[in-house]
């Protein structure tokens, strides 16, 4: 990433099927790599939502698309000027790593779509990550073409036709399709181009009150430090509204469980924003778009491994309630999606039933819950893991269909 690069303003998610490139395409996009875990590493695949900032930049004297470009400098040696810092999401393309991949998407703005002009389309979860995109309510989508170094002509006007018939009545039905190759970083100026055309950033209101979710939490403390160097615990996510600075006071719900005599209960964390980080820029406040770092004065213990990802993070007192269980309506899908064709007919999905397990994703949230009622149209559950969430929050719903969670519809939490 460049130094002294602005505060991304708007999210931006790279979806698509596994090895179709989009950790290569973010990577060309703002020269980091996104798969950063060790883990990750070892298996090949984002097994985690990694954000990668990209500055687009625009050269004096030439016009669109040719001006677009993400370097500081200009072929003919004169320097680029920054028009926008985005933040991509890289959401992994991995086939049981759905619910992931939906978490990131209510952090989303827009989308970009990567399908390889190597395979025939739809693969699985090209399909999969289209259809949670119209779920989940994105529209602003750019389809990349990749790989288009590696197949003739021909082929990649083949392929083009097959993308287009594909989102034929989808939310992607009138995104622009541009063919790149990531790798050779090949036609990323017109891609540049569509997503400054396609992605705005969203208006947004200072004045709401802020609200963050958390996909990640950390302690940041070495082994051994002792009690007079030990940082507060961090905790990692998007706001969604309104601003955050430090010194602010903090909400997180549902917050910590407590076990008292027996019986446990949530019980909200209070602290005080003691540092921001944007990017990887201390900042004294922030605004929606891109990852941000919030140190707490929370004990670190708490925000270890992730602890509170998918907890909901504001303005002390202006949080949704926790629920240990509600009620939603329920749409769901013609079919599973994403299934190879089976000549069993058993991609059919069939009402939710009384005591199925499901598991639900609310905002950055994913629990699982057990149906304690279900009516056409509309059932309730009561939940392993409470979520913060308001009436009207969408949830994406998934059903055990034989060794994975399916996406199969979903809910309004009424
Ligand atoms: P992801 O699973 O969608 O994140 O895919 P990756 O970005 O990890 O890419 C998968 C493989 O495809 C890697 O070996 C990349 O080097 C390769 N790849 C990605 N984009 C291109 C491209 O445009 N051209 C070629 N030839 N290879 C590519
Ligand atoms: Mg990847």
């Amino acid at each position: 990433m460049t130094e002294g690069n602005t505060q991304p303003e708007v999210n931006i998610g790279l979806v698509g099927h596994v090895d179709h490139g989009k950790t290569t395409l973010v990577q060309a996009l703002s020269g980091s790599w996104t798969d950063q875990h060790s883990e990750e590493m070892k298996r090949g695949i984002s097994i985690r939502l990694g954000y990668a900032d990209a500055a687009f930049r625009r050269c004096p004297g030439l016009d669109a698309p040719e001006c677009y470009t993400v370097d500081e400098e200009c072929e003919d040696g004169s320097a680029s000027e920054p028009i926008r810092t985005v933040s991509f999401v890289d959401a992994p393309g991995h086939e049981t790593l759905m619910a992931t991949m939906l978490s990131g998407a209510s952090i989303m703005d827009g989308a970009v779509l990567v399908v390889s002009a190597t395979e025939d389309v739809p693969q699985a979860q090209t399909e999969e990550h289209l259809m949670a995109l119209d779920l989940i309510g994105i529209e602003n989508i750019v389809i990349a073409q990749n790989k288009v170094d590696l197949v003739d002509r021909d082929r990649a006007v083949d392929n083009h036709r097959q993308i287009q018939e594909f989102v034929e009545g989808t939310v992607a039905e009138d995104a622009p399709i541009v063919p790149v190759s990531a790798q050779q970083e090949v036609n990323l100026d017109l891609l540049i181009d569509a997503i400054e055309t396609e992605i705005p950033t969203p208006d947004r209101d200072p004045g709401e009150s802020a609200r963050m979710y958390a996909a990640r939490s950390f302690d940041i403390n070495r082994p051994g430090a002792t009690a007079a160097d030990l940082k507060g615990g961090v905790v990692g996510g998007s706001l969604v509204s309104g601003e955050l600075s430090v010194g602010d006071g903090l909400e997180i719900r549902p917050g910590r469980e407590v076990d008292e005599e027996g019986q446990t209960e949530w019980r909200p964390l209070e602290t005080t924003v003691r540092s921001l980080q944007a990017g990887s820029n201390d900042v004294e406040s922030a605004r929606p778009g891109g990852l941000l770092g919030v140190g707490t004065g929370l004990d670190p213990s708490l925000t270890k491994g992730d602890a509170l990802a998918g907890q909901v993070a504001g303005e002390p007192g202006t949080l949704p309630p926790t629920r240990n269980e509600f009620e939603m309506q329920v749409d769901l899908l013609d079919r599973v999606v994403g299934e190879e064709d089976d000549e069993s007919g058993e991609s059919d999905i069939e009402e939710i039933s009384t005591g199925e397990p499901l598991m639900l994703t609310v905002g950055t949230a994913t629990t699982v819950g057990a149906v304690t009622s279900a009516r056409d149209g509309e059932c309730e559950v009561s939940l392993k893991r409470p979520v913060c969430a308001e009436a009207g929050a969408q949830i994406a719903i998934n059903r055990r269909v034989g060794a994975r969670w399916r996406l199969i519809g979903v809910g309004t939490l009424s």
